[in-house]
């Protein structure tokens, strides 16, 4: 969260912006990162910075495996892995894994 807010204040600086009114991210599904966590961190972190009266705005991305046995793409569960189709567990996770800062509104 410090590395996406600092991110964040250099891009606003750059457009010659002062003050931070939204952050826009989107996290993966598989990323381990708890959209709470991140919220709280979020709080706890962006004052006396320009995002002090700043709204975290969180968009979850489901995961995608690709199934390198049979070419289905699913969404897998929780527990379960293997590809749905062939009962493979020859599989690469393409979406679910990201953390990214994707809009900033600011003034
Ligand atoms: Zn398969």
């Amino acid at each position: 969260m410090t590395n996406i807010l600092r991110t964040a204040e250099e891009t606003t600086r750059r457009n010659n912006g002062s003050k931070i009114l939204k952050l826009k991210l989107r996290v993966g599904a598989m990323s381990g990162v708890v959209t709470e966590a991140l919220q709280f961190a979020f709080e706890a972190l962006k004052n006396g910075t320009m995002a002090e009266n700043a709204e975290l705005d969180i968009e979850v991305v489901p995961a995608v495996c690709f199934c390198l046995n049979c070419g289905s793409n699913y969404t897998p569960d929780e527990i379960d892995f293997l590809c749905p189709n062939c009962g493979s567990a020859n599989i690469k996770l393409k979406n679910g894994r990201e953390l990214d800062l994707i809009s900033i509104d600011f003034l």
